[in-house]
C-alpha cells in the first residue's frame, strides 16, 4: 500500500509512463516504503524531490545500424537512461537482450539508483542497453555492433559523467569491444569510462565474481540472523550466466550443496551438487545450452525442458536468471517445501505477490537492491583502482567486497529496526537507499 500523501505521485508517474509495466512495478516498490520516511522526516518530500526521484534526469535514445556476416544492414535501438546523479556519476550496466526496451532500461536505472546509494560508494544511478539478441552472433557481428553502439554513446559517457558496465548479454568481450571503440574515438585512454574490464586493460580482479559472491555473502549474513550458515544446505540458483555461476562458486565453498541451474529454456537437476567446471565450459566457452550438462554429465543429472525450477525442494532459492521470473505460485511451492531464505541475485526476479508470500511466511528475503550491489560496488572499486593507476590483489579486492556486503546488511537490517518492521529487507534498502540519495538532492538544491 502506497502512503495517501504519496499517491498522488505514483498517480502522476502512471499517467506520464503508461505502459512502462516493470518500471511502474519498481516505482511502487519503493514509494510503498517511503511512508514512514516521509512522515518521520518531511523535508524529504519538499521540493518536489520524491518527484524528481522519479524522473530520469536525461534519457537517450539512439539507432544502432550495423552489416551483418552476410552483408545485410541490421538496425537496432539503443539506450542510456541517465537517471540520478547526486552521488556520483552515473553508474549501472548495459544490457543486450531482445527484450529491452525504454521501460525495462528504466526499471533498471531506478533500482540502481538506490543500490549504489546502498554501497555507501559515490555512484549515480543509470542504466543501458539494446534490443540486440547476441544469441548466435558471430564475434565480428558482436563487434560491429558493439562499435556502432558505442559510435553513439561516446558522447555522452566519461569517467565524471557515466560508466557503463556489463549485464545480461554484456560481458568481458562486449567491454572489451565497447572499451577499444571508446579509445579510438576519443584518442585517450580513460580507462575509468567503463568497469567490467579484462585485467589487461584496467579491470579489476574479483570483479568477474563480485555479483554472485557478494549474493551469497549476503544471504550469509541473513541467515546468521537465524543462527543458521550454508553448510549442509540445499541451495537452487536460476540462470547460469555470470551471476548464477559465481553464486554457485561461493555458496559451494559455503558448504552449500547447489542441486539446480537453469537458462531460458529449462533446468537441470543434480542431486550430485552442479559440476561448476562444466557449467563454466557450456556456458562461457562454448556460448551454449544447459540442456548439454545433462547429456554430458551422465546418471546423476536431468534436464527439464520448459517448467519451473522452483518445482526442486531447497532451503534456500536464490533467483538469479531475470525480472519476475519468480511468481506467486512459485513462492508457495518454495514455502511448501520449506524455504528458509531467498536472495536475490538478479534485478527484480520475483513479482510482488511472491515477495509478499515469502514475507508474511516470515521467510528471509533479500532484494536485489541489497543482494546483488557486490558488482556495482567492485566496479566502484574498479574506478578507484583506475583513478590512482593501481591494481590490487584479489584477497583484497574480495575483502573489500566482503565488508561491503556485511555493510549493507547492516545498513538494511538497522533501518527496518529503526522503522519497526524488523527483518523486512525490503524496507530497509530502499528506505537506506533513498535517505542517502535524499540527502544529496537537498543539499544540491532543485537541480
Ligand atoms: N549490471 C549490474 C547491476 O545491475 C552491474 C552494474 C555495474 O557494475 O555498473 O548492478
Amino acid at each position: 500500500m502506497i502512503d495517501e500523501k504519496l499517491q498522488p505521485i505514483f498517480d502522476e508517474v502512471l499517467r506520464r509512463n503508461a505502459g512502462e509495466s516493470e518500471f511502474l512495478q519498481a516505482v511502487q516498490e519503493v514509494l510503498e516504503s517511503l511512508g514512514a520516511v516521509v512522515a518521520k522526516h518531511p523535508e524529504y518530500a519538499h521540493n518536489a524531490l520524491i518527484e524528481r526521484i522519479c524522473e530520469p534526469e536525461r534519457q537517450i535514445i539512439f539507432r544502432v545500424p550495423w552489416v551483418d556476416d552476410r552483408g545485410e544492414v541490421q538496425i537496432n535501438r539503443g539506450f542510456r537512461v541517465q537517471f540520478n546523479s547526486a552521488l556520483g556519476p552515473y553508474k549501472g550496466g548495459i544490457r543486450f537482450h531482445p527484450s529491452v526496451n525504454v521501460g525495462i532500461i528504466k526499471f533498471l536505472g531506478f533500482e540502481q539508483i538506490f543500490k549504489n546509494a546502498l554501497t555507501g560508494l559515490p555512484i549515480g544511478g543509470g542504466k543501458g542497453g539494446s534490443d540486440f539478441n547476441p544469441r548466435g552472433r558471430s564475434d565480428g557481428e558482436v563487434m560491429r555492433f558493439c562499435q556502432s553502439f558505442m559510435t553513439e554513446l561516446y558522447r555522452h559517457i566519461g569517467e565524471y559523467t557515466d560508466v557503463p558496465a556489463g549485464d545480461i548479454g554484456v560481458g568481458s568481450r562486449e567491454i572489451g569491444y565497447l572499451f577499444g571503440q571508446y579509445k579510438r574515438l576519443t584518442n585517450r585512454y580513460e580507462a575509468g569510462v567503463l568497469t567490467g574490464k579484462g585485467l589487461v586493460y584496467g579491470g579489476s580482479r574479483a570483479r568477474t565474481e563480485a555479483t554472485g559472491y557478494g549474493t551469497a555473502y549476503f544471504v550469509q549474513e541473513m541467515l546468521a540472523t537465524r543462527a543458521a550458515d550454508f553448510d549442509g544446505k540445499r541451495v537452487v540458483v536460476s540462470g547460469s550466466g555470470n551471476v548464477a555461476i559465481y553464486t554457485i562458486e561461493k555458496v559451494t565453498e559455503f558448504g552449500g550443496k547447489v542441486v539446480a541451474c537453469s537458462d531460458s529454456a529449462g533446468y537441470v537437476v543434480d542431486d550430485e551438487g552442479i559440476d561448476l567446471d562444466l557449467v563454466k565450459q557450456i556456458k562461457e566457452v562454448r556460448r551454449g545450452r544447459i540442456s548439454e550438462y545433462a547429456k554430458l554429465k551422465g546418471s546423476t543429472a536431468s534436464y527439464v525442458e520448459g517448467g519451473s525450477i522452483w518445482e526442486v525442494p531447497c532451503d534456500v532459492a536464490l533467483p538469479s536468471a531475470t525480472q519476475n521470473e519468480l511468481t506467486g505460485k512459485d513462492a508457495r511451492v518454495l514455502i511448501e517445501h520449506g524455504v528458509l531464505a531467498v536472495g536475490e541475485g538478479a534485478n527484480m526476479p520475483c513479482t510482488p505477490e511472491a515477495v509478499k508470500l515469502f514475507q508474511e511466511a516470515g521467510v528471509l528475503f533479500g532484494p536485489g537492491k541489497a543482494a546483488n550491489a557486490g558488482g556495482v560496488a567492485t566496479s566502484a572499486l574498479e574506478m578507484q583502482q583506475n583513478a590512482s593507476r593501481d591494481s590490487w590483489t584479489f584477497e583484497q579486492t574480495e575483502e573489500r567486497l566482503a565488508a561491503i556486503m556485511r555493510d549493507i546488511h547492516r545498513r538494511c537490517a538497522e533501518t527496518a529496526d529503526e522503522y519497526g518492521k524488523p527483518g523486512d529487507y525490503v524496507l530497509g534498502a530502499n528506505v537506506a537507499g533513498f535517505v542517502r540519495v535524499a540527502e544529496a538532492m537537498e543539499a544540491l538544491g532543485v537541480v
